[in-house]
C-alpha cells in the first residue's frame, strides 16, 4: 500500500546509495562493510575513507546505538516538517557501524539526552519507502 507523503527524502537516490534505499523499502537498515579492512561506512561511497579499497558488501545493523549529540527544531525545516515541531535531530553512535543522522520520535524531546540508548524504528516516508528513525531504548 502506498503512504501519503510524511517525509521529503534527505538525499537523491543514486546508484551509490540505491542499496540502502533499497533495505530502507524492507525496514532493513543496510551500510557498507569494506571487504579488505572491515571498516562500515555511512554514507556510502565508492572507495573506503580507511583503505581506499574498492571492494565492499552490503550489512545489516541490529539498530542499537547512543545518542552522541542532537538538536530540538522549534521552527520547520521546510513544508514538510512543519506539522511535527518540535522534533529531534540526532547524531547516533552505532553499536556495529558508524554515525548516522537521525530523528529520535516516539517521546518529548525533553526525554532526550546525550549518552542515551536508542532504537531503531522505521517510520513510512513516501511511497513504499521508509525512513530509518530512533526511539528511546526500553
Ligand atoms: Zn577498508
Amino acid at each position: 500500500m502506498m503512504n501519503e507523503i510524511k517525509y521529503t527524502l534527505p538525499t537523491k537516490i543514486q546508484d551509490d546509495n540505491a542499496a540502502f534505499w533499497e533495505g530502507c523499502k524492507n525496514q532493513r537498515l543496510l551500510f557498507q562493510k569494506c571487504s579488505e579492512c572491515g571498516h562500515i561506512r555511512y554514507p556510502a561511497s565508492v572507495v573506503c575513507p580507511e583503505c581506499l579499497s574498492l571492494e565492499n558488501e552490503w550489512v545489516e545493523s541490529k539498530g542499537e546505538g547512543t545518542v552522541y549529540s542532537y538538536v530540538v527544531f522549534r521552527r520547520p525545516f521546510d513544508n514538510s516538517t512543519k506539522e511535527r515541531i518540535p522534533y529531534v535531530v540526532a547524531v547516533v553512535e552505532l553499536d556495529d557501524g558508524p554515525t548516522f543522522r537521525t530523528n529520535i520520535v516516539d517521546c518529548e524531546p525533553e526525554q532526550v539526552a546525550c549518552d542515551m540508548r536508542v532504537s531503531l524504528k522505521w517510520e513510512p516516508a513516501v511511497g513504499d519507502l521508509y525512513l530509518p528513525m530512533f526511539k528511546l531504548a526500553e
